[in-house]
């Protein structure tokens, strides 16, 4: 138990942990290709996107908005960022 008063930069440094903290676990749910700064989440949500594709046919290494694949990862035109290749969202379009 703390016996001294918390000061001032005390809050703010537990603050910025926490704020870090809630940034992992967005990633975590996000899936691990993502915007470094999470700046595309909206758009992502917004699309329905999901890391993981119900359908095998409609997932991201499939679609015409898809390129640049690296590992599990790929960089989506759409989310202008990097995006799974097993994952989907809503603008998925065949390649042609
Ligand atoms: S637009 Fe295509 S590549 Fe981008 S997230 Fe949607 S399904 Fe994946």
């Amino acid at each position: 138990m703390r016996s001294t008063p918390l000061t001032r930069r005390d809050l703010l440094l537990q603050a910025a942990a926490m704020l870090g903290g809630c940034g992992l676990t967005a990633r975590a749910i996000a899936g691990s290709c993502v915007a470094p700064d999470g700046a595309d989440a909206s758009l992502r949500e917004s699309l329905h996107y999901v890391v993981s594709s119900p359908d095998a046919a409609q997932r991201c290494s499939a679609c015409a908005f898809f390129s640049d694949p690296s590992g599990s990862c790929g960089k989506c035109s759409i989310f202008n960022s990097a995006t799974d290749a097993s994952g989907h969202c809503d603008s998925w379009a065949a390649r042609s």
